[in-house]
């Protein structure tokens, strides 16, 4: 460039996530083994590629309607009602996204006006601050770490509290979570509509792994804040389909509406082919997710049983496909020093817990979406790591 434009100023506050950084540093390291990234291991189920291949060949090959193809929107209607009892109409309640990445830029774009603040319970996934610079609004975190990662109603009227000057807009809750694993049963989601409620918030409510929760089944928050919630879904996790990019978008209509301008000159709409799979995957493979979650399940329970093992605690891993485990005091390790060592060392890659705040420090996240070879190549190697620290 031969002049100096002035660009988004915003653009200063981001940076490429740590997660993918850390990744990129330790890809160089021969016969490295790597737990990083947040991606199913398992292929997309073959009728739903099949389902893709005759869409194309049928010439799927215009634009839907904005809001999606109204198959689809009618299967994701069916889907949330069934697995979640909430209703929301096809017509005018759900907007079809570019996975839920384009759902969370767009609910935040309509929902707030430079200089709003939205609370954010940390640790927290990295993909949400970058939205909230881009659109000038002042993240209030929620330190969740004296209640081992689980948000409370207290904890939001204590932040809340301590922020008389913030205009708090909402709150943006993610359960099951990335990067801990938590989840909220159905007393505990009731607690926190109830406070969303009394404060008038709006939360956003990214339920992208809602389909995998390893104890009680699932309870979204709009069962019990509908007007309050946009909720945030889609196939990437529940059916192994990141690279589609499928999301959903479903709040009142008072609120669609307003999304849906946002969204329409963000994106028009969604890929028409991937749309036409993503009904063959909430019809006939609605509960395609199950066979894969059965497997999650063992990883799970193989790692976290591992994990303690060797000295490390870990919060309540009732959901998703991450372990966010507690460095052992007497290694004297930070986040970054540890994983870094652990990379360097004995070719483990996992990601520090500060990739996701500073409630992060102490902490890394393991991500169990691989193979149970790989699963126990990788505690074989942290198992020599934590063999050769202890004896320094
Ligand atoms: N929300 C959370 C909590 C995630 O972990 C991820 C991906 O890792 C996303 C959203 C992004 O989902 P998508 O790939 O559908 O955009």
């Amino acid at each position: 460039m031969t002049q100096d434009y002035s660009l988004n100023q915003q653009l200063n506050h981001i940076e490429v996530s740590e997660i993918r950084q850390f990744d990129e540093a330790v890809s160089g390291i021969p016969g490295i083994l790597k737990l990083t990234l947040g991606e199913p291991d398992f292929n997309t189920p073959e009728h739903v590629k099949q389902a893709a291949i005759d869409a194309i060949e049928n010439n799927y090959s215009h634009y839907t309607g904005m809001a999606g193809d109204p198959e689809l929107r009618q299967a994701v209607a069916d889907f949330i009602h069934t697995k979640y009892q909430v209703d929301y109409r096809p017509t005018d309640e759900i907007l079809v996204t570019v996975g839920a990445t384009e759902a969370l830029a767009t609910a935040i774009t309509t929902i707030t006006n430079p200089g709003d603040a939205l609370l954010l319970p940390a640790p927290i996934y990295p993909g949400y601050l970058p939205l909230l610079h881009l659109n000038q609004v002042t993240p209030i975190y929620i330190d969740t770490r004296a209640t081992d990662f689980v948000l409370t109603p207290e904890l939001i009227e204590a932040t809340i509290t301590a922020h008389p000057e913030a205009n708090i807009k909402g709150i943006i809750l993610n359960y099951p979570s990335n990067p801990t694993g938590v989840t909220y049963r159905d007393h505990e989601v009731q607690a926190l509509a109830q406070v969303i409620k009394n404060h008038h918030l709006i939360a956003i409510s990214d339920e992208i792994y809602s389909e995998l929760t390893y104890g009680e089944s699932h309870v979204s928050l709009a069962k019990y804040a509908f007007d309050q919630t946009i909720l945030v879904n889609g196939l990437s996790k529940s059916h192994a389909m990141t690279g589609w990019r499928i999301g959903f978008l479903m709040a009142p209509s008072t609120l669609t509406t307003e999304m849906k301008k946002v969204h329409q000159y963000l994106v028009t709409a969604a890929t028409t082919v991937a749309q036409r799979a993503a009904i063959e995957a909430l019809t006939t493979g609605i509960d395609d997710g199950q066979a894969m979650k059965a497997e999650y399940l063992k990883r799970r329970d193989f790692m976290f049983a591992g994990l303690q093992e060797l000295g490390f605690s870990v919060a309540r891993p009732d959901g998703a496909f991450y372990l966010f485990a507690k460095i052992p005091a007497e290694l004297q390790l930070n986040s970054r020093d540890f994983t870094k060592a652990l990379a360097e060392e004995n070719q483990l890659a996992i990601i520090p817990g500060t990739a996701f705040g500073d409630a992060g420090e102490g902490y890394v996240r393991l991500s169990y979406a691989a193979s149970m070879a790989t699963l126990e190549d990788a505690m074989a190697r942290l198992t020599t790591f934590m063999i050769n620290h202890r004896a320094a």
